[in-house]
């Protein structure tokens, strides 16, 4: 998949061929002397970038490697193999103190803010805590700081000194954004951030970061199970599926011109506004395949209602169908291809 983005902006993060394989052992004494029975395929040559100010989602179901994928930009584990440029400088390799300039540059925001809080902290020990680790600002000024941080997410100053089980979600969430806004930084790895949270709730917290990256010309790596979500807060959407990226172009594009079977089933499940709009569900068959033995060929091709023979045998390679519009399916050899299989891809958005 090409790391190119078709965003204006600068780009800011390069991830190129990222692997991430986690070694497997088997049986007591397996484990016992750490004898490799087999590989975790988490992420498999992984490439995309995101550019200043803007949204890339990473969507897909649970253990496709879209968390690893982030985890891995953070730097909280170190990638099998690929590169991770920052700003134009290679981090994957750095050390933790070489790595220390830029982690306040790249802040995540966590699914679970209760328990990616200290529930023994005060809100306002919680946002200020990078402040004191990073910076040698004073005991008033990291609080006038705080309080600040406490407005721009719609939390009031006087609930600086409470603990995080006195707020609700949504507040908890408002403060892990605090927390990761604190120091300023230029992208966040927002990883199934709303998921936990009623859907009145969601739309609040997806407004609140769209508001903060307009106001902050903030990035975000915005890694969601559901396109529904990413399709109110994303510019881009790559789409994974076992360790690899399947689709990957701007969101008009996706929703309107899926081309790759996966994303087709992704987006009929999304509900559609429109009452009377005719919308097929397509279930897939069975389940997403271990990642310890990937199918042979496409990886897909086990639930794919198209797979023919060749799927089973070649992997596709990726693809540009359309002007920044990257797809992995070897329907897209051509449209003939596509015809002779059944797949019809959507024309509009009605269709979808
Ligand atoms: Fe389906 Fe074959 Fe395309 Fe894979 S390559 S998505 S199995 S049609």
């Amino acid at each position: 998949m090409s790391a190119g983005s078709a965003y204006a902006g600068d780009v800011l993060l390069e991830v190129k061929h990222l692997v991430k394989h986690y070694p497997v052992s088997q049986g007591v004494f397996g484990r016992l002397f750490g004898q490799v029975s087999g590989q975790i395929h988490a992420v498999d040559d992984v490439s995309f970038s995101i550019a200043a100010g803007e949204t890339l989602a990473l969507v897909g179901e649970s253990g496709c490697g879209k968390s690893t994928t982030g985890r891995a930009v953070l730097k909280l584990l170190q990638p099998t193999s690929g590169s991770i440029d920052w700003r134009g400088r290679r981090i994957d390799q750095l050390s933790a103190a070489a790595m220390r300039p830029y982690r306040r540059e790249l802040q995540a925001v966590f699914q679970d803010p209760y328990s990616s809080l200290n529930p023994r902290m005060r809100a306002e020990d919680i946002v200020g805590e990078p402040i004191r680790n990073f910076e040698s600002a004073g005991g008033a000024e990291i609080r006038s700081r705080v309080a600040a941080l406490f407005d721009k997410v719609g939390l009031r100053s006087d609930q600086m000194i409470k603990y995080p089980y006195e707020f609700s979600g949504g507040q908890r969430q408002r403060l892990g954004i605090a927390r990761a806004l604190a120091l300023r930084p230029r992208l966040i790895v927002c990883d199934e951030p709303v998921s936990a949270l009623d859907v009145s709730v969601q739309a609040q917290v997806i407004n609140l970061l769209i508001d903060l990256q307009n106001e902050m010309q903030l990035s975000y790596l915005f890694i969601a199970h559901d396109l529904a979500v990413v399709e109110h807060i994303s510019h881009r959407v790559a789409v994974m599926y076992l360790g690899k990226i399947v689709e990957l172009t701007d969101k008009l594009s996706l929703f309107a011109h899926p081309q790759h079977p996966y994303t087709e089933a992704l987006l009929s499940a999304v509900p559609v506004p429109n009452p009377r709009a005719q919308k097929k569900r397509i279930i897939l068959a069975g389940d997403v395949p271990s990642p310890i033995n990937p199918p042979p060929g496409c990886r897909f091709h086990t639930r794919c209602p198209y797979a023919f023979e060749r799927c089973r045998v070649e992997e596709p390679a990726t693809q540009e169908v359309r002007p920044g519009h990257f797809v992995a399916c070897h329907l897209r050899d051509g449209a003939a291809s596509a015809q002779s299989h059944g797949f019809k891809l959507a024309q509009d958005a009605s269709e979808v």
